[in-house]
């Protein structure tokens, strides 16, 4: 606190018009005065952020969303978080060298595949896999390379994952299995009915990886199932809609404060998540403070008539029981409008669908609720190689609708 008071023009007046001396603050509890970290701010004073003199590069978040979230970062965090991932597969028996397929869709690292890069992923037995535009050919060409490599884990978002275990178990039952020991999932939540179809089609257990390119790795699970924090990197606090902590248990929006993130400070930084913290530990033993597992992204919960947010979680599970349904994106566009993009199952032509699917949202959205059905061949792509499912298109960070619905 006291390094970014003092060198970032943004937080020294942050904390002088909070009244907090940053030389007294020894838990986060001292920091409640200070406001809560949004994404609109650091679009607006991202120069004032950086404290000057730091080494920082340029990121940005994912692409996924309408308008991505550029910010620096600074090597120590980058490296704390390479740190605190190989610490998480550690927990996997996995280490450093051992065979690993990274099935990834940011632009930047798939750009910087060149030469340098093969030899080095050779050397420490890593593999990448472009995560872009997956066709059913791409799939099948990376379901043969994984069963070639037979890889002891492999890395991926988790609608990734899902898609190419659905196309294995599906379209080449025969190439099924083909991953030792994990599968890390990152990048959105993983849905339960994601992970019965990973663990099935790929052959090997789902562990999910939690953060976020802005604040970093914040929670992963462990071989029983538990979110552990890397706690020496990341301070999380869950807080309402009046942006006060919540209790342990209680379900709020995640709010992180990155503790290496010395360039560019993120300060009770709203992620835009939801989850919960948990008490008591965990029986793996790790010492590690754990958390729920994240319940999603803001723009993931739908809103009903009357205010209340729907997670995707339930839609999707509605819209599961539909025969004839093989993928779909519900995309609110206003509180009393839903638009569902459908891909069918081959052969079927049931008219009912659209009545079934209309009259499932509105139990959920309320009676009022607009649904109009949009039949397509393929479910278009979001560029960062993410599948989304259920969107609420009237959220600051969602993608746009022109970016969700295109070429539907
Ligand atoms: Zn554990």
């Amino acid at each position: 606190m006291i390094h970014a008071s003092q060198g970032s023009p943004f937080y020294a007046q942050r904390f002088r018009a909070s009244g907090i001396d940053p030389q007294r603050v020894d838990s986060i509890r001292d920091l409640d005065r200070l406001p809560v970290l949004q994404k609109s701010e650091i679009r607006a004073a991202r120069e004032d952020m950086v404290v000057p003199g730091s080494a920082v590069v340029e990121s940005c978040t994912s692409g996924s969303s309408g308008s991505p979230l550029i910010f620096d970062v600074c090597p120590r965090r980058l490296e704390a978080d390479v740190a605190a991932r190989i610490r998480a597969h550690q927990w996997f028996n996995l280490n450093p060298g051992d065979p690993m397929v990274y099935l990834w869709g940011a632009r930047i690292e798939a750009d910087a595949q060149d030469r340098f890069k093969t030899v080095r992923d050779w050397l420490i037995n890593e593999t990448l896999l472009n995560a872009f535009e997956l066709s059913d050919e791409r799939l099948l060409a990376y379901a043969r390379v994984l069963l070639n490599i037979r890889p002891e884990a492999m890395y991926s978002y988790a609608s990734t994952l899902w898609r190419l275990a659905t196309f294995v178990s599906q379209a080449c039952p025969e190439l099924r299995g083909a991953v030792g020991r994990v599968a890390f999932a990152t990048g959105e939540c993983v849905r339960p009915d994601w992970r019965e179809a990973i663990e099935a089609g790929l052959g090997c257990r789902v562990a999910e990886e939690y953060g976020c390119r802005e604040g970093g790795l914040i929670a992963h699970e462990c071989d029983k199932g538990t979110y552990h924090l890397s706690a020496e990197n990341v301070v999380v606090e869950i807080v309402g809609d009046d942006d006060t902590p919540v209790a342990t248990g209680c379900d709020g929006r995640i709010i992180i404060t990155n503790l290496q993130a010395f360039g560019m400070p993120f300060i009770r930084y709203d992620t835009g998540d939801r989850g919960h913290l948990r008490h008591g530990g965990c029986a793996c033993g790790r010492g590690l403070p754990t958390m729920g597992r994240p319940t999603g992204r803001s723009f993931e919960f739908l809103e009903a008539s009357d205010g209340t947010r729907i997670t995707g979680v339930s839609i999707s599970r509605d819209l599961k029981e539909i025969p004839g349904i093989a993928h779909y994106r519900v995309v609110q566009e206003a509180r009393d409008r839903v638009r569902v993009l459908v891909v069918r199952v081959a052969g079927d032509e049931r008219p009912e669908i659209a009545g079934e699917v209309a009259a499932r949202i509105r139990a959920r959205l309320g009676e009022s609720t607009r649904v109009e059905l949009q039949e397509c061949d393929e479910l278009p792509a979001i560029a960062s190689g993410k599948y989304r499912y259920v969107l609420n298109a009237m959220d600051e960070d969602a993608p746009g609708c022109d970016v969700v619905l295109r070429n539907a």
